[in-house]
């Protein structure tokens, strides 16, 4: 029995489950893939910037060789976007990747990371992986309990993962909060502030975390561009921290740890800003359209300022969620989280909004 002889903290995990993938609901309904709607995984339904379809053409004939193990080129660009130094930029295969890192320098048995109710399921599963302890603080009205989260550091916390907004529920704070955390959290631990979603935010709602670094050498903010960039199958994300932090992660990463055409293709996304501002706005619409659907069919959803909403039914979720996937449409239970009564929805294209709500008032018998 492998489960058995697993180590303690792995046995107690469940697997992360994704939404269903596009090819085997199309094959299972028999229906072109292009007629199922995904909007289960917070991705940006523009597809990618061609700018980063480009960059990946064009480093397609190298691929046999190694990736600059180092990021150079990616780092130097974000550096220089954020006024910051290489040597406080990591990379990662996916932000995920940077969070694994985390744990594997800072985590071990006897030690342990403080998280929030409804975090992120990856926080856990990159915590217990390595054997420490996992203390999941009671979420406020489904977003973070920042005074409780700080209640329940103590001398073995090493990490404390703090998401803004959160998923999968979209809340969020502002920076008075964050300021009075931060200038809380005991020096022997690193906060990690996931960051994943923050391009879709605007306007000083939302603090930037990186404006914290200077004032906080134990921060480390992590950033994707599989998000609001749309590269989410190429996998590459980052974090900016102090230069200290950044050599530790340095020691724990695998050698060539971001792929090649993640590489080029980051590189090439971040310069498109038109890209960005048009997936802002598609955001923005498309959350004004779910929002005015939902409440037209009664329901009830958790305020976010993500790229995703979490939509409570009062009932049982699981039905629904099938009745959804027989039309085509696959979105993101969120029971594994403790949120039964809930599925998120990831905000789509006009057309793919349009579809979902279509498809839930048939559903609920509201069509
Ligand atoms: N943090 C949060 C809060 C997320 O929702 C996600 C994506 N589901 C990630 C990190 C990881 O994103 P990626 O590894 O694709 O960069």
């Amino acid at each position: 029995d492998f489960l058995a002889l697993a180590v303690p903290g792995v046995q107690k995990l469940s697997p992360y489950v994704p939404g269903k993938p596009v090819d085997e609901l199309a094959r299972e309904l028999n229906l072109d893939p292009a007629g199922i709607v995904k909007l289960a995984s917070n991705e940006n339904p523009l597809g990618p910037s061609p700018r980063a379809l480009e960059a990946i053409r064009a480093e397609l004939g190298d691929i046999t060789r190694y990736p600059d193990g180092s990021g150079y080129k990616l780092k130097a660009k974000l550096a220089a976007r954020f006024g910051l130094d290489p040597a406080q930029i990591t990379l990662g295969n996916g932000s995920n990747d940077i969070l694994d890192l985390v744990a594997r320098a800072w985590l071990a048995p006897g030690l342990n990371a403080v998280f929030s109710q409804y975090a992120f399921a990856v926080y856990p599963i990159s915590t217990q992986a390595v054997g420490a302890e996992g203390r999941a603080v009671p979420a406020k009205d489904y977003g973070h309990d920042l005074e409780a989260m700080l209640a329940a550091i103590d001398a073995n916390t090493r990490v404390v993962f703090v998401a803004n907004p959160n998923n999968p529920t979209g809340t969020w704070f502002g920076p008075d909060a964050l300021e009075s955390f931060l200038s809380r959290v005991p020096a022997h631990v690193l906060v990690v502030l996931d960051e994943a979603y923050i391009e879709f935010t605007e306007g000083g709602e939302l603090p930037n975390g990186l404006d914290y670094l200077a004032r906080y050498p134990n921060l480390l903010v992590s950033r994707t561009l599989c998000k609001a960039y749309g590269l989410a199958g190429l996998r590459v994300g980052y974090s900016a921290s102090s230069a200290q932090v950044a050599d530790v992660l340095n020691r724990v990463r695998q050698p060539f740890n971001v792929n090649s055409l993640a590489l080029v293709a980051a590189c090439a996304a971040l310069d498109d800003e038109a890209y960005l501002a048009e997936g802002r706005r598609v955001n923005k619409a498309g959350m004004a359209q779910l929002e005015a659907g939902l409440a037209a069919l009664g329901l009830k959803w958790i305020p976010s300022r993500g790229n995703f909403l979490a939509v409570d039914f009062g009932v049982d979720a699981a039905p629904i969620n099938q009745g959804l996937l027989q039309r085509g449409v696959i979105v993101r239970p969120v029971a594994g989280y403790g949120m039964p009564t809930f599925l998120r929805v990831s905000i789509g294209t006009e057309a793919e909004n349009a579809r979902f709500l279509e498809a839930l008032a048939q559903v609920l018998g509201r069509g």
